[in-house]
């Protein structure tokens, strides 16, 4: 029976390894951190699982859809509608549905119009290529205005990419809009889904699957190395030893990818695989005794703000899931070598908590239970124009190493439905392996 080593168990890996067993391979995935679940990870709050970032499906997400049903946990999806907002000069205004967006005042009402054609503008766009050479910003000036812009999409894209919101490709939001737009009910209510027990009950249910099965998981151990003979890995070299193998899929960040494989591979696919830039993450996670409003998600859109949206994910999931807490995301992306991805919790904690008083006036620190802080190095890929070209192919020079991860599923953007997909394609190339 061919062996295949799988580094990393985020979902692209569990999906993957998933399709190899049911082909018939034997398989070991190798996660660095004592869990599994990656980006969409959770963490255990007082008996109460919560995710380290933020989750929701869009009823759009066939492939991770497709794959609960086929584990059997279709049951567990729930779908509810979301209530969305946004924070824009001291207020907070509610943006759910067309409506709330016909009474969006900052901007004069001919610019709401405009607004609101965006989302069929962009479903209308028949080759996403034609967009690959034009900026976000550069595509929102022309459709929506200079207004619409500066008031609604720069201070998103700029609390989302900070200093290289001007680079972001018009691929990049074009999916975003067909995205969210196509996740709606006949009101034109935003609809999202979730999973009985949270992200982190799907990933035990993944895990529990793929153990009946036989697939060897290993958490805690990180892969450092491959060894490479005549042009094909024989073994993953990881940290609690050798592992002989018949093929490897590494489904880590792409620079991790880099520094697994760069030895073995020429200098300019070394190169390839560290050209895309990322964005880390830092993200508050609160616990409190009250809610800060009816609105699940927050756009925020003061540039003198630091989060790209507040999330209280108990105005989405209901509050009785966690014993009556209240759980607060507020999400911040940022480049590695930012200051603030390098403060302790605690200061990080002190410095949110100013803004978040801001926001909410009658917001009380003892309201507070519990905090949470984590970070992801790569938790955002930086898609900038004509990326298409940047993307390295899943099949690298050695003939039985595959790549795959979220940098690659170009021109979606991340999410854990092309985490699968990409898994699944990654799950498809290994088992073709001559
Ligand atoms: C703030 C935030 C919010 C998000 N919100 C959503 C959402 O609402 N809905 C949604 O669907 N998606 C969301 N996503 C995206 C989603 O989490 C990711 O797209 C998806 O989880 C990526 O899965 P992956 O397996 O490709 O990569 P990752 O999750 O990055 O997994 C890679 C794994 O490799 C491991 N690894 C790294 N190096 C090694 C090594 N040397 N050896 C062994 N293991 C290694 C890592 O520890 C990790 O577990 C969000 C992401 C972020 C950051």
């Amino acid at each position: 029976m061919s062996h295949s080593c799988i580094v990393g168990g985020g979902i692209t890996g569990l999906a993957a390894a998933w399709d190899l067993t049911q082909a018939g391979f034997s398989v070991t995935v190798l996660e660095r951190e004592d869990s599994l679940g990656g980006l969409a990870a959770s963490f255990d709050a007082g008996g109460y699982a919560l995710e380290r970032f933020y989750h929701h499906w869009f009823t759009s997400d066939t492939h991770i859809i497709g794959l609960i049903e086929e584990l059997g946990l279709g049951e567990r999806l729930v779908s509810r509608e979301s209530r969305t907002g946004m924070y824009y000069a001291n207020t907070l205004f509610r943006l759910s549905n067309p409506l709330d967006l016909l009474r969006f005042t900052p901007l004069p009402f001919v610019d709401r119009l405009r607004l609101g054609l965006l989302v069929p503008v962009a479903r209308s766009v028949r080759d996403w290529r034609r967009l690959e050479g034009v900026t976000a910003r550069d595509w929102l000036v022309r459709t929506c205005g200079e207004n619409v812009y500066r008031v609604v999409w720069e201070p998103l894209l700029r609390g989302k990419f900070g200093d290289v919101a001007d680079e972001i490709s018009a691929v990049w939001l074009w999916n975003k809009l067909c995205l969210r737009g196509g996740s709606r009910a006949k009101s034109g209510a935003e609809v999202l889904l979730y999973f009985d027990g949270g992200f982190g009950a799907l990933v035990d249910g993944i895990r529990d699957a793929l153990v009946a099965r036989g697939v060897e998981i290993r958490t805690g151990d990180g892969a450092r190395a491959l060894e490479v003979r005549d042009g094909a890995a024989v073994a993953v070299l990881a940290e609690s030893g050798r592992i002989p193998c018949d093929n490897v899929l590494v489904t880590t960040p792409l620079p991790i990818a880099a520094d697994l494989l760069g030895d073995h591979l020429d200098e300019a696919e070394a190169a390839r695989l560290r050209r895309i830039r990322y964005l880390a993450n830092i993200c508050l996670v609160l616990e409190l005794r009250e809610s800060l409003s009816e609105l699940y998600w927050i756009n925020v859109n003061d540039p003198s703000f630091p989060f790209v949206g507040v999330i209280e994910h108990t105005n989405f999931e209901p509050v009785g899931s966690y014993g009556g807490r209240h759980i607060v995301y507020l999400s911040r992306y940022l480049p590695q070598n930012d200051a603030t991805y390098h403060l302790s919790d605690e200061e990080y904690l002190a410095y949110a908590l100013g803004f978040l008083r801001r926001m909410f006036p009658a917001f009380r620190d003892d309201a507070i239970i519990a905090s949470h802080v984590w970070r992801a190095d790569y938790a955002q890929p930086i898609v900038e124009r004509d990326y298409s070209a940047l993307v390295p192919p899943m099949h690298t020079s050695l003939r039985n190493v595959v790549v795959s991860s979220m940098a690659q599923i170009y021109p979606e953007d991340r999410g854990t439905n092309y985490a699968v997909r990409g898994g699944r394609e990654a799950a498809a190339l290994v088992a073709e392996l001559p």
